[in-house]
């Protein structure tokens, strides 16, 4: 891949590497003006109540319709954008987007009452973390557009918040006070102490997806069970809700629900797609 490229630029060698390098400069360079051409987007996936099967919200995620090379996932360009700091200006674009689009999506349909508009979870990226004008943008584009901070969600990953000190999380805990929602993406892939997820100021779990593969399996590994039983029994006592990704099959969402699991996500409800994807998932689960 051509992430791992980079130290193969001038080796001829290696002509196929030669040509991924090419290509992750290729990208890079191009990052910029890709944001100036409008050719990023965002598809949406639902977040499914696992009790009732509701559409209660979605995961933003960006793609890159590349001119020569077609749509680009974010695992391509991400960390390039990191690497230049683009990913500030990109981040920004993707968090204005998805919040207009969750106030597009709350004016077409209301929903059940009791169930409140569609929420939206955007992701974070570390760099954003840092930036001294995450709180403020974060403020003017929910004044902007209207949206309750409630309504949105930030997902951080377990890996950006290990060790992280107190001027890290000083910007999360002002937007947790506003009402944003923060989640802790890809939970259990690092190695955080789980009496660490005390002073985190998260309300939400998200399971990573390698706990939800190993459901596929029936019976399912039993330590495998015990664990995500403890998770979801330490994250309730925290008064943290838990989501689990990557749900395939519907003996996983099943196996997840009865081990606690409050929302899931993944390819058994639908896979990203365009906007008014969701809304018609969104609608067809209000009406019946
Ligand atoms: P993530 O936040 O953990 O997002 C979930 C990923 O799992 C998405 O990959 C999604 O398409 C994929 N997925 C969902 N359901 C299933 C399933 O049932 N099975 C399988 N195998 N995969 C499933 P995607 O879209 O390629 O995004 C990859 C990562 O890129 C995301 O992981 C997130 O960390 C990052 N990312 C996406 N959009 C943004 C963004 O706007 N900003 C930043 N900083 N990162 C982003
Ligand atoms: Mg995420
Ligand atoms: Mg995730
Ligand atoms: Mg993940």
């Amino acid at each position: 891949r051509a992430k791992s490229a980079g130290g193969n630029r001038f080796e001829l060698a290696d002509p196929e590497a030669d040509a991924r390098a090419i290509t992750r400069h290729g990208l890079t360079t191009a990052l910029p003006t890709a944001l100036e051409r409008g050719e990023f987007f965002i598809e949406y996936q639902p977040l499914v109540h696992l009790g009732d099967g509701s559409v209660r919200g979605a995961e933003a995620l960006v793609r890159w319709l590349h001119p020569q090379h077609g749509v680009l996932g974010p695992d391509r360009f991400i960390p390039l954008a990191e690497h230049t700091g683009l990913i500030v200006p990109l981040g920004r674009w993707v968090l204005e987007q998805s919040v207009r689009q969750a106030r597009e999506w709350r004016e077409l349909h209301g929903g059940p009452e009791e169930m409140g508009p569609l929420r939206i979870n955007v992701n974070l990226s570390p760099c954003q973390l840092t930036h001294p004008g995450l709180v403020q943008d974060t403020v003017d584009i929910l004044e902007r557009t209207g949206v309750e901070p409630d309504a949105l969600c930030l997902e951080v990953t377990e890996s950006a918040l290990i060790g992280a000190d107190d001027d890290l999380l000083k910007p999360l805990r002002r937007l947790a006070e506003m009402g944003v929602d923060i989640a802790l993406d890809d939970f259990g892939t690092g190695y955080s102490n789980l009496a660490n997820l005390r002073r985190l100021p998260v309300s939400i779990l998200k399971l990573d997806r390698s706990f939800t593969q190993s459901m596929q399996q029936f019976p399912a590994d039993p330590v495998d069970l015990k664990i995500v039983e403890g998770i979801v029994s330490l994250a309730h006592s925290l008064d943290l809700a838990v989501t689990v990704e990557g749900v395939e099959t519907g003996a996983q969402a099943e196996q997840l629900r009865v081990l606690g699991c409050d929302t899931a996500q993944g390819w058994y409800y639908a896979r990203p797609g365009p906007p008014e994807r969701l809304h018609e998932l969104a609608l067809v689960d209000a009406t019946g």
